[in-house]
């Protein structure tokens, strides 16, 4: 093994275990250094390692795509990282690519048990609670854009531009100016003078929480790949969905929006009416406002006949409900409803089911068959019907806390 080849284990070690181990000798940076030059690798990443250890910054790398890999277990540590190797190389054959997701896959999508969803939605509440941090005791409707001006150029510097459908945003880390770019695709905007459409608004938001959120910042200054964001509450992976809770949070906080939100049980038109209040997308403004309320009621939206997300509120979690898999609705209301929405016909108002139709109860079979109300709300902009979920308090009475 060449010295080069050594001095690169090391760092991936470390890398591995979260940087927790002694930073490699200067000799170790410079040899990795001119192995790099030498050998031509366009591998930002190795070279922002690379620059880091010199410079004598400390390595802060996120450990969490590597644990992952390990918790999955599809795959040895040694194949870890040799893929880790060639992916950042970005030269992995389609198997190899295939063995990666999957494991990422396991590892990330796996919410079999109650604690697995808590865990998933610890990290989407801390990354709501970061940026509402961020926006403490601004007034609606907060600015996104404002804050990224607020960062100043030196560390961030900020574009919108039509991007047709190319992506909604993107955040990029120079290494040589040492700041980060971030894009946003102004498509949404059209005849939208002076202010951002709700949909650019949430781009922002997002991109804000890839630059904000210090694993995001990690991996991007650690020289990982940039990626291409889309849309709201669309991608099931965990770090988009932090970066959609972030933008959620910032645009919506929960300071400004839980007192509006428990003036009454919730409501499409109470939602519509928060969403001009935050301008903010129907579908934000819908999940955001379950999360708040203080009455028992979940959103779903169902995108091409598939339940796509679900959000509950605190007292139905308290009670033993939790978000269902993705699939096709069980209700034959809601079906009836998803299905006039794909043909562009018009939707009903409401429809009525059972909770079994909608939730998960895991050990609580006594939940299964409480009264649900149905209200749509179809948003064909972005091609979802949403279905705001309420159940009558008094079906609830007698089985909180049993
Ligand atoms: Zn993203």
């Amino acid at each position: 093994m060449s010295n080069k080849d050594s001095s690169l284990k090391r760092i991936l070690g470390q890398l591995q275990k979260g940087a927790g181990l002694a930073p490699p000798t200067l000799d170790e940076a410079e040899a990795l250094m001119a192995g790099a030059e030498e050998t031509a690798i366009e591998d930002s990443r190795l070279l922002g390692i690379a620059d880091a250890v010199v410079s004598g910054k400390p390595l802060d790398c996120p450990k969490e795509p590597f644990d992952l890999w390990f918790e999955a277990d599809a795959t040895s540590m040694n194949d870890c990282e040799q893929l880790v190797l060639n992916r950042n190389k970005g030269d992995l054959d389609s198997e190899s690519k295939k063995t990666i997701r999957n494991a990422e896959k396991k590892a990330l999508g796996k919410t079999r048990t109650k604690l697995d969803w808590l865990a998933r939605q610890t990290r989407l509440d801390r990354a709501c609670q970061a940026a509402e941090e961020i926006v403490m005791g601004q007034v609606a409707p907060i600015d996104p854009l404002a804050v990224a001006v607020s960062e100043g150029r030196n560390l961030l510097r900020i574009q919108g531009e039509d991007f047709g459908d190319a992506f909604d945003g993107q955040l990029k880390y120079h290494h040589s100016h040492q700041c980060f770019l971030m894009l946003y695709n102004t498509k949404y905007d059209g005849s939208v003078q002076d202010s951002h459409h709700p949909r650019t608004r949430f781009s922002i938001g997002h991109e804000l929480g890839h630059y904000f959120l210090d694993k995001h910042r990690a991996f991007l200054m650690g020289g990982g790949e940039p990626h291409q964001s889309r849309s709201e509450f669309k991608n099931d992976d965990i770090v988009e969905q932090e970066a959609d809770a972030f933008a959620a949070g910032l645009l919506m906080p929960s300071e400004l929006a839980r007192p509006l939100v428990n003036e009454d049980n919730l409501s499409i038109p109470l939602i519509q009416e928060l969403a001009s209040v935050f301008n903010l997308s129907l579908v934000s403004t819908s999940l955001k406002a379950v999360q708040l309320s203080d009455f028992p009621c979940a959103v779903v939206g169902i995108r091409q006949g598939l339940v796509c997300w679900c959000f509950c509120s605190k007292p139905l979690i308290d009670t033993g409900f939790y978000p269902p898999e993705k699939r096709a609705p069980k209700s034959n209301s809601a079906l009836a409803a998803s299905s006039a929405f794909d043909a562009g016909d018009g939707v009903a108002e409401s429809g009525s089911s059972y909770t079994k139709h909608w939730f998960r109860t895991y050990d609580r079979n006594d939940l299964e068959n409480l009264h649900v109300d149905e209200h749509y709300l179809p948003v064909r902009s972005m091609g979802i019907l949403i279905v705001l979920l309420t159940i009558p308090e008094d079906e609830l009475d007698f089985k909180v806390g049993e």
